[in-house]
């Protein structure tokens, strides 16, 4: 029997924030895109392995993981 797997991360973009950028300095919007990673049985998502919350700078194009706890407050 023939089995395929894999995994692959699924990434969504929740909001954009307008925020400064830690290492550019510029105030730019920041997209948040949650990314989860996800194990696959025959090319569909099943299982999710690893969740991962980042903002990037549209200005420097730099990625930051943020906290999920800090997106509550
Ligand atoms: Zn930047």
């Amino acid at each position: 029997m023939l089995l395929i797997f894999g995994w692959g991360w699924r990434v969504k973009h929740l909001r954009t924030l307008t925020l400064r950028c830690a290492r550019c300095g510029t105030t730019a919007a920041h997209p948040l895109y949650r990314r989860v990673l996800k194990v696959s049985l025959f090319f569909i998502p099943l299982i999710p392995l690893r969740t991962r919350y980042t903002i990037q700078c549209t200005a420097c194009g730099v990625q930051t993981d943020v906290d999920p706890a800090a997106l509550q407050a």
